[in-house]
């Protein structure tokens, strides 16, 4: 039986672009552009000076923020600059700029760790000092997550959903690094002190399903878990109640439902770090969508600029309409292709013109479609009028912050609402208020 939550829609999954296609790796680029910030959390500040050498994996950055995560080299060479420059998300952010000796001289102070010898407060700082952020998307740093939920959860969930149309990057790595996503969850098994990891898959990876039980330990400690293949499956909320039958309250975060989620990127990499002790230095990202000529999954240096993986797939077929960061339902739209790939990276896609389809004159036909579709049960339709009626008692009353920006409603809209964009000013008016009152 696959497991699974109420609402959600099935769009084209865009996925047989990439499902076959091997992870190759991209040639480290002649210079990496590393922002100071990748995660959420306060930006790191830098560590170097301009002209300074720097080893493969030495921390470059950090701050003392409780909610950060340090930055590392992803090559070895010389920082050349430190300035200013366009983050994915739109913002000039400080840089640090490397150019590569292509030595990939590794940092004298990086050595595989044995988690059996080390304290849980030894390996959670172990886990901060790589810079392990949440690989799923959202780079919530991975040792805040660990600490908020310590002696709190008794469920530790594996999340390889990978929900979003057209991206495959956590699907090759269950196919080609099982090793990792199980070693990684061992580790936290061991650090938790519980019994058993859950790691749900959507059915639609099913492939994977043999490939990993040759992995799994003898004493069922880690058990796989068929997901239906439904958007959104692999948000937190809808893989918790999918794997425990729990709700998380609203403005409550998962470990108020006794469960800690982690994607698995982020468990492997945890397990990179005890295996090697290199920090995160690299991506697997999925480069995909109608206007790639040659869709490919790459892995990469983290600050590698966009453009190379997409000359490394052939270049725009042609001119596209839409480039973005991350999925069609949830990523972000990029301003250019010469932003860095950074520690959230999961996917880079292009889309065509045709593809793009906005409504002139959108109308509600009160169908209900949004209200069947949304996965936290909200009602987009009433939210999004109220957001428009900047009427923040009523957006309240409708739970408004609880909207995930799936953007299920959006899709299933035939009257072509541009329902998310309306609900996510929504959300800004209720935190506005929310932020006078105090
Ligand atoms: S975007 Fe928000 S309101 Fe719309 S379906 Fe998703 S959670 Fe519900
Ligand atoms: S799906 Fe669109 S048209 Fe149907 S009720 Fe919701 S907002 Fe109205």
């Amino acid at each position: 039986m696959a497991f699974t939550f109420k609402g959600g829609i099935h769009p084209d999954d865009g996925k047989r672009f990439t499902a076959a296609k091997q992870i190759e790796l991209l040639n480290a680029p002649t210079h990496v552009v590393l922002p100071m910030t990748m995660h959420i959390g306060a930006p790191c500040a830098p560590l170097v000076k301009v002209g300074d050498h720097v080893c493969l994996g030495q921390k470059i950055a950090d701050t003392e923020a409780p909610v950060s995560a340090p930055i590392h080299a992803s090559v070895s060479g010389t920082v050349t600059e430190i300035a200013p420059k366009l983050h994915p998300n739109g913002s000039m952010v400080q840089c640090i700029v490397i150019e590569n000796d292509f030595q990939d001289e590794p940092d004298p102070s990086i050595h595989a760790l044995d988690p059996d010898t080390l304290t849980t407060d030894e390996m959670v700082a172990a886990i901060r000092e790589a810079g392990i952020v949440g690989h799923g998307g959202a780079a919530f740093p991975t040792h805040t997550k660990i600490l908020s939920a310590l002696n709190k959860i008794d469920n530790i969930l594996i999340n390889g959903a990978e929900c979003e149309p057209y991206i495959t990057s956590d699907y090759r790595i269950l196919l080609e690094y099982p090793w990792e996503v199980v070693g990684g969850a061992k580790i936290l098994l061991r650090m938790f002190g519980l019994n058993e990891v859950k790691l749900g898959v959507e059915m639609n990876k099913q492939d994977a399903f043999p490939v990993l039980k040759e992995y799994l330990p003898q004493d069922e400690s880690i058990k796989l878990c068929p997901l239906t293949t439904k958007y959104p499956q692999g948000a937190e909320k809808q893989l918790i109640y999918a794997l425990t039958g729990r709700e998380v309250p609203s403005g409550k975060l998962p470990a108020d439902a006794g469960c800690a989620v982690f994607n698995v990127d982020t468990a492997a990499a945890i397990y990179r770090l005890f295996a090697t002790g290199m920090p995160v230095i690299r991506r697997i990202v999925t480069v995909a969508g109608s206007a790639i000529a040659n869709p490919k999954n790459l892995e990469v240096r983290v600050g590698t600029p966009i453009d190379q993986l997409i000359a490394a797939c052939g270049g725009f077929s042609e001119p596209p309409n839409k480039l973005l960061m991350g999925g069609p339902m949830m990523g972000i739209s990029l301003v250019s292709d010469e932003v860095p790939v950074i520690k959230g990276t999961n996917a880079i896609l292009a889309f065509c013109k045709n593809e793009c389809v906005t409504a002139k004159n959108p109308v509600c036909i009160r169908c209900g479609k949004c209200l069947a579709a949304c996965p936290m049960r909200l009602a987009p339709t009433y939210i999004y009028n109220y957001a428009l009626k900047r009427n923040v008692a009523e957006l309240e009353r409708y739970n408004t912050l609880d909207c995930i920006e799936c953007g299920a409603c959006t899709y299933v809209c035939p009257g072509k609402l541009p329902l998310v964009q309306g609900i996510r000013s929504g959300k800004q008016l209720v935190t506005d208020e929310r932020r006078k009152r105090k």
